[in-house]
């Protein structure tokens, strides 16, 4: 094996993380996206990142990716250079200027050639480059340039990341030991009704919190009050619990309630003392007894989403209760989705759980069994 058999290497990393006025709010994703980055420099000549950042309607400097190329340097103890642009000559000239370089190229999305797919645009941003690596799992279900389409114009390959993130939700999704538990929270039943249609027959229990809850609560003729609720859901949802597997779904017993979500107080009441004006801010601790029981009973459990306003202190009762026991568990622990690895940061040790899901949207539509256009489109590369 030569020492730089793969030459300038282009990676399509997700560092699409929470920034607020430059300051990176989470850098799990960065922290993921380096991991590997000694192995892969002693078989590089240079290594350049690239990604998107957020939404952006043509150029917008609040999501340029300048802050990561700092945070990068930062945890790596080493430079890497940003490049605001990701097509040029002056790429080019840097790549072959010096050795040994990291650069991190502008957000993908400044060029709308990124999310058009545009032919040319992934031409143009392959040609510095000998080895692409497709390494962005929270971006494999879009049909982007930097996803589908540049693959064809240099060897490409499928990072350690993506292998890692598709093997554990394999996982999950030929489960066939006993005792699999799911556990989902978060705001939108429509985000993960899907999911749940598929993976139902396949579990053991499904424990729902959250905001998500109440359209189902609502569904089986129970008072939620004022609390958040998708009304063209109820249906689906009543379907659901109806179905042969619906005996699986647990249901909260009892909330968090509060009049007003922008005033921090609370009181905890049973489902069936809902007041019209109460809003549901978080699962009391019944609720928590009854899910610590079934979970502490599990082999394998998957959990997406926080149980309630975890972001409020004196809603984050159930969502660090359910962190803190899941990571004490001798079980295999699956966790997807931005907020909930936000909240065992938060409440519990990220290490204690076997696989941290990188990929929010891509992950959830994963699991709801569809094929994405970007997992095992490439060939594993082997580290
Ligand atoms: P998601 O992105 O769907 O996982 O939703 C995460 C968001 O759900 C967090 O910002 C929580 O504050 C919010 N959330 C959790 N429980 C509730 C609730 N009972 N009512 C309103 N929002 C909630």
């Amino acid at each position: 094996m030569t020492s730089n058999k793969l030459g300038n290497v282009l990676i399509r990393s997700d560092l699409n993380v929470p920034i607020d006025n430059g300051s990176i709010l989470d850098n799990f994703r960065i922290i993921k996206s380096i991991e590997y980055i000694k192995e892969l420099e002693s078989i590089s000549e240079n290594i350049t990142f690239i990604s998107h950042l957020g939404r952006p309607n043509g150029i917008d400097q609040s999501l340029s990716l300048k802050p990561i190329a700092e945070e990068m340097s930062n945890l790596l103890c080493q430079d890497v250079t940003f490049i605001n642009k990701n097509i040029g000559i002056e790429i080019q000239n840097k790549l072959m200027k010096n050795k040994n370089n990291i650069l991190l190229l502008e957000n993908l999305r400044f060029d709308d050639g990124e999310v058009n797919n545009d032919d040319k645009f992934a031409k143009d941003l392959s040609k510095p480059f000998d080895t692409f690596i497709f390494d962005a799992f929270g971006a494999a279900h879009r049909e982007h340039a930097s996803v589908v389409s540049i693959g064809k114009y240099l060897t490409s390959y499928q990072g350690p990341l993506m292998t890692k993130e598709v093997f554990e939700l394999d996982k999950l999704l030929s489960e066939t030991n006993e005792k699999f538990t799911i556990i989902l929270g978060g705001a939108k039943v429509s985000d993960k009704l899907e999911l749940i249609k598929n993976l139902l027959p396949r579990v053991d229990n499904l424990l729902l919190g959250g905001g998500m809850c109440f359209t189902f609560l609502k569904a089986s003729g129970h008072n939620i009050g004022k609390s958040i609720c998708e009304n063209d859901f109820i249906n689906p949802a009543k379907k659901i619990l109806e179905s042969a597997d619906g005996k699986k779904i647990k249901l909260p017993l009892d909330f968090g309630v509060t009049k007003s979500i922008d005033v921090h107080t609370r009181h905890d009441i049973d489902l069936n003392e809902f007041s019209e004006d109460d809003i549901g801010i978080d699962i009391g601790n019944k609720t928590v007894n009854k899910f610590k029981e079934i979970l502490s009973d599990s082999k394998t459990i998957f959990w997406n989403g926080p149980m309630g306003v975890f972001e409020v202190n004196e809603f984050s009762y159930g969502t660090r209760s359910i962190a803190e026991l899941i990571s004490g568990l001798n079980v295999h622990t699956i966790v997807g989705g931005g907020d909930s690895v936000n909240a065992i940061n938060k409440y519990s040790d990220i290490d204690k759980f076997n696989h941290i899901s990188t990929g929010g949207g891509a992950s959830l539509e994963y699991l709801e069994g569809k094929t994405l256009p970007g997992v095992n489109k490439y060939n594993h590369l082997i580290l």
